[in-house]
């Protein structure tokens, strides 16, 4: 199985990285071996899941594991939860694959207590506060990766055309030099791949939600809480 780190060492360091790209190289080496590696991917809520799944899902063994204690409230976080539980599974009955989902306790002191040490509170959304949650979130992914003994772990973050992809693969690259598992490089907006997040979307009927999922970034954007429950 290739590792990013390999691919990228072979590349001109003064060249935009297409991560899309670096994905294909590894899934040619698993190809070349025959092999369909285990995958922990990390989601935030459906939408993002839906392309991220059908492409994986060629080539690898999934797993969708939701741990997103950013979000903010309890209940938006169960709400998500439960929308991504029922996608893996209308995914699995319509496709035929054996997608597997985990979901971890919710947590939100651990990310409030991140925010608040670091005074993040009034970031604008993709600022310094997006790259401290992106960082929390694939430490535990890796470390969760790790513990379960899969072969790689990767997010589905790298989907939306508002978080900063480049960010994601150069923090997931660096968790792997912590933890003893790879990282999967990913652009699934490449090959169309918002597009057909956005179709199947309302194949599946999910609705995408009004705001990423912090309280700061609502509050930003003006959302009444206590409405959006
Ligand atoms: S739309 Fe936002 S919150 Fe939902 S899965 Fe995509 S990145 Fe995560
Ligand atoms: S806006 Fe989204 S990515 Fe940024 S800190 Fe809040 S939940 Fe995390």
């Amino acid at each position: 199985m290739k590792n990013a780190t390999e691919i990228l060492e072979k590349m001109n360091p003064h060249q935009k990285v297409n991560y899309d790209r670096i994905y294909q190289k590894i899934r040619e080496s698993w190809e070349a071996e025959n092999i369909r590696p285990k995958i922990l991917l990390h989601s935030c809520c459906a939408p993002c899941s839906t392309y991220s799944l059908e492409y994986l899902c060629q080539s690898a063994e999934v797993t969708i594991y939701f741990s997103n204690s950013n979000i903010h409230p309890r209940s938006e976080y169960a709400r998500r939860e439960r929308i991504q539980k029922d996608f893996v599974e209308a995914f699995n009955k319509r496709t035929g694959n054996n997608v597997l989902f985990l979901a971890a306790p919710y947590e939100p002191n651990k990310f409030m207590s991140m925010v608040r040490l670091h005074n993040l509170e009034d970031e604008a959304e993709g600022a310094s506060r997006c790259t401290a949650c992106f960082q929390m979130r694939l430490d535990i992914f890796a470390e969760k990766a790790q513990e379960l003994g899969y072969d790689y772990f990767g997010t589905v973050l790298t989907l939306s055309p508002k978080k900063n992809g480049q960010l994601i693969n150069e923090i997931g690259l660096d968790m792997q030099k912590i933890y003893a598992v790879q990282y999967l490089p990913s652009d699934f907006k490449k090959n169309n791949g918002w597009k057909r997040s956005v179709e199947m979307c309302k194949e599946y009927d999910i609705c995408r939600q009004c705001y990423c999922g912090c309280v700061f970034a609502a509050r930003q954007q003006g959302i009444n809480l206590k409405k959006n429950p």
